[in-house]
């Protein structure tokens, strides 16, 4: 045995470093949450929950069945279904996402040309059962007045309305032109914000 590991050993060397470790460690702030007593604030850009967009004027989504969003999601659990008027538009009858499928990707939003659907910051939606995290239409419109309801300013904007390097001008029309979105309805003739 070396000279300097018999000293640590005679002197507790390592132990005491351990207790000076652990000393130090109580008055270090924790790095970890009381979750969910306390809750972060999620970072720009993360996707949660899908909802329906809900339009101020229509108090509906404006989804246009373009099925675009259905051909794009990589785990193909977006099922549509509409009909169509004599005039080629198309009438949404049925929207469903799977959302246990979903893989959070966002192309769903980033293609979808008038802005109806988005993937929002709300993270807490566990359930007991699968059936109720497939969001039909009516659930996507709730999943939007819910997250509407918890921010704290009277609008929002979606990342994945304007997509990063892509020139405006590229754009379809819908998106060039989007804007944030109101969350809350202004109260006529007060110049005061309703809550939903
Ligand atoms: S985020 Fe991706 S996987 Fe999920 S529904 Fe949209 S396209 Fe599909
Ligand atoms: S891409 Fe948008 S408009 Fe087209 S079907 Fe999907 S949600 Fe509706």
């Amino acid at each position: 045995m070396k000279l300097r590991d018999a000293a640590k050993r005679v002197f507790l060397i390592e132990i005491i470093k351990g207790l000076a470790l652990t000393l130090k460690m109580m008055f270090t702030p924790p790095v970890t949450r009381r979750y969910p007593k306390e809750k972060r604030a999620p970072f720009p850009g993360f996707r949660g929950r899908h909802a329906f967009v809900r339009d101020e004027k229509t108090g509906r989504e404006k989804c246009v069945a373009c099925l675009k969003c259905a051909v794009v999601c990589p785990s193909q659990c977006i099922t549509i279904s509409y009909r169509e008027q004599e005039n080629g538009a198309r009438i949404l009858e049925t929207y469903a996402i799977e959302a246990p499928r979903c893989i959070f990707c966002g192309y769903c939003a980033e293609v979808c040309p008038v802005c109806a659907l988005v993937l929002t910051e709300t993270y807490e939606y566990a359930a007991y059962s699968r059936a109720s995290l497939y969001f039909d239409r009516e659930q996507l419109l709730r999943n939007w007045d819910e997250f509407a309801s918890q921010l704290n300013t009277a609008a929002y904007f979606n990342k994945f309305w304007r997509l990063p390097g892509i020139a405006l001008g590229k754009l379809p029309v819908g998106k060039r032109l989007q804007k944030p979105v109101p969350v809350r309805r202004p109260i006529p003739n007060s110049g005061e914000i309703s809550e939903r």
